[in-house]
């Protein structure tokens, strides 16, 4: 039976939410954790101005329809000199909703003038925990990095085949999925979460 629920329809996520939370609760049974998706949970209207804000906004509407402690991130890239943009807009920059060719390739027209010294750019994840009691709590994590001027690589989504890791010479579409998630702004966040989802898990916090 289900005992946390992610808020999302994205069947990759909650393997990744599964794995991290795996060495933090032991036992814990993979049909513990389900998607919104499987339990039919509606999606609500994220209108909030933060990514915290929108995945809490998303977590306790997930907790509300299921009864079930909820767990959402929102998450999106930040461009130092678009001063934080596209931020909350990264899904729908180029107007429609998950269009990432679109997105990246309108990303990389506005920034066609700016020196590779000043492509510093972020992706930021908001990872939200709300249950029935009323307990909330969120973490954040982020993946700083510069921006190619061209795209490179064919795993991930979004801006991945842009975004160049500090430190690394590969964009993270040229990472594998384990590199990746070692290093990223939603592993970060998922792993700062799992304590508290493992008092939840334990009852500790209802
Ligand atoms: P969501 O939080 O999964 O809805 O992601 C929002 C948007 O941010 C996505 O549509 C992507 O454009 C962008 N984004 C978030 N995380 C990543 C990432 O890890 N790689 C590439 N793009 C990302």
């Amino acid at each position: 039976m289900a005992r946390l629920v992610l808020a999302t329809h994205n069947a990759h996520k909650v393997g990744e939410l599964r794995a991290v939370l795996a060495p933090v609760v032991p036992g814990l049974d993979p049909a513990d954790v389900v998607s919104a998706g499987e339990l039919g949970a509606p999606s609500p209207v994220e209108d909030g101005l933060s990514f915290a804000a929108n995945a809490l906004i998303k977590a306790r509407a997930v907790c509300a329809a299921t009864g079930l402690p909820a767990v959402a991130d929102d998450s999106g890239l930040a461009v130092d000199v678009l001063g934080g943009a596209p931020g909350i807009f990264s899904a729908r920059w180029a107007g429609s909703h998950g269009d990432d060719r679109a997105n990246l390739a309108l990303l990389l027209e506005q920034l066609g003038d700016i020196a590779p010294e000043h492509r510093g750019a972020q992706f930021t994840c908001a990872a939200a925990l709300v249950t029935p009691g009323g307990f909330e709590h969120v973490e954040e994590g982020a993946l700083r990095g510069s921006l190619a001027s061209a795209p490179r690589g064919t795993n991930g989504f979004g801006y991945d085949p842009v975004l160049v890791p500090e430190g690394e010479t590969r964009t993270c579409a040229e990472l594998s999925p384990e590199e990746k998630n070692a290093i990223s702004h939603r592993g970060q966040a998922f792993r700062a979460l799992a304590p508290w989802i493992a008092k939840v898990l334990s009852g500790e916090i209802a």
